[in-house]
């Protein structure tokens, strides 16, 4: 089998890239170790709007509309930050990335399931100016080769395709766990946020979707000490069965449970010779949120462009494709790095510091800036905003002052 690009993965990321190459005119196929698409689920499905629209599906009566959020600190005082309209949606992956890879195949791709790529070479013969990639799968448990002039390695947080290219992979991944479950939601409209040390190095969330909840949380490995250094998991069921808030609205009879990892730090190199690596194989992901679908999707539409214009141009070397790292870089490179510096910041917070922070945040005028200003997937945003106003800075300065 020979293909133009050949995209390992068929997540978000790998759907995107595979309909952005065919749509640029190359042969291009999906290549995905699993039976279904979007299984196992590891994601809680909370996508903004502007993350739907730039995977390019349009909502259904299957979405569950997002308008607000509660963040509780540890000593349970809320704020409620609410603009009235749907800001996000909630939706089942399963169907999600079926769609997505559904879109993909009618721009052209074709789709190989039950098939993984156990390892990679690069080809003896000089092709114009990059060499092909040969890759190494078993289809349905048979071992067969595949070359392609570029390889788009989509594989996700534990990217093997990054490694075999001699790529870095991100050196910082949250580990992170969640629930399907039932939970008494005050307003099904609105997430539920804890940040603090129920879920050191990040935050603990309950996200509704119709009926059901999605509870979960994840922790930066090695963040804080003692029972910092726990599982994701061993939190999770600590924080469903002795949060003050969260266990009085949980039900402790559990539906399902998806573990995975989170990366939250970018590599250096994204591209090599005849190889580009997307999504969260390229910590493409929101330190300040875990999301990974937005960020993703800008990318996995640059990587397929520039990936087939290369192809089309004869020329797929490492310097050719840095193109995409440039490009990706350009789009949302410092968004995630801004991401980064504030994630850090809210590792390095106590409780009784959330606790200052949320009562800081609890004024009509800062909230309405919040509300304003909030972007899930451009936090720098309402981050610049707060720190121009003369009353959150000053009080972030009393906090920094009395650390
Ligand atoms: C608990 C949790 C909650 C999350 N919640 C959210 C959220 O609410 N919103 C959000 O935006 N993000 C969320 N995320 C992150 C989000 O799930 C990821 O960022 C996103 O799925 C990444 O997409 P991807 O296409 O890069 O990789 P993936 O979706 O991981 O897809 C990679 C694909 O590659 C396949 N693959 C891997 N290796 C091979 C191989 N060798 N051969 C063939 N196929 C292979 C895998 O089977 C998989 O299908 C969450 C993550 C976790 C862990």
């Amino acid at each position: 089998m020979d293909y133009d690009i050949v995209v390992v993965g068929a997540g978000p990321a790998g759907c995107l890239a595979a309909k952005y190459a065919a749509k640029n005119g190359a042969k291009t196929l999906i290549i995905e170790e699993h039976a279904s698409i979007g299984s196992p689920v590891q994601c809680a499905g909370l996508l903004s709007t502007s993350a739907i629209r730039e995977c390019e599906v349009v909502p259904d009566s299957g979405f569950h509309p997002i308008t607000g959020a509660f963040v509780y600190a540890p000593d349970r005082r809320r704020i409620r930050i609410s603009g009235g309209e749907i800001k996000a949606y909630v939706v089942d992956r399963r169907i999600f990335d079926r769609t997505l890879a559904e879109n993909a195949v009618r721009s052209g791709a074709d789709i190989l399931m039950r098939t993984r790529v156990v390892g990679i070479d690069i080809g003896r013969e000089a092709h114009g100016r990059g060499r092909r990639r040969i890759l190494h799968v078993t289809i349905e448990g048979e071992p067969d080769v595949i070359g392609a002039d570029v390889v788009i390695g989509a594989d996700g947080v534990q990217s093997r395709i990054a490694r075999w290219a001699g790529l870095d992979t991100p050196d910082t991944v949250l580990s992170g766990a969640q629930v399907s479950t039932v939970y008494d939601f005050e307003d099904p409209r609105f997430v539920e946020i804890f940040p603090g040390s129920c879920a050191p190095g990040f935050f603990a969330w309950a996200i509704p979707y119709h009926r059901s909840a999605r509870i979960g949380l994840a922790v930066r490995p090695g963040s804080g000490s003692g029972v910092e250094h726990e599982s994701a998991w061993a939190h999770l069921k600590r924080l469903i069965a002795e949060h003050p808030v969260v266990s009085e609205k949980c039900d402790p009879g559990i539906a399902g449970i998806a573990l995975g990892g989170i990366p939250i730090s970018v590599p250096q190199q994204t591209a090599a010779d005849g190889l580009l690596i997307v999504g969260d194989a390229a910590g493409q992901v929101k330190p300040t949120s875990g999301g990974g679908v937005y960020p993703g999707a800008v990318c996995a539409k640059i990587a397929g462009k520039i990936a087939a214009d290369a192809v089309m141009e004869g020329d797929t070397s490492a310097r050719r494709l840095s193109e995409y790292d440039k490009l990706w870089r350009g789009r949302i490179g410092r968004e995630l790095a801004i991401g980064r510096r504030i994630n850090e910041w809210m590792t390095r917070l106590s409780d009784s510091e959330i606790n200052r922070l949320i009562r800081v945040l609890d004024d009509g005028e800062l909230l309405d800036l919040i509300t304003r200003y909030g972007d899930m997937d451009h936090p720098s945003v309402v981050v610049r905003k707060l720190l121009m106003n003369r009353k959150s800075m000053s009080a972030f300065l009393k906090m920094a002052l009395m650390r």
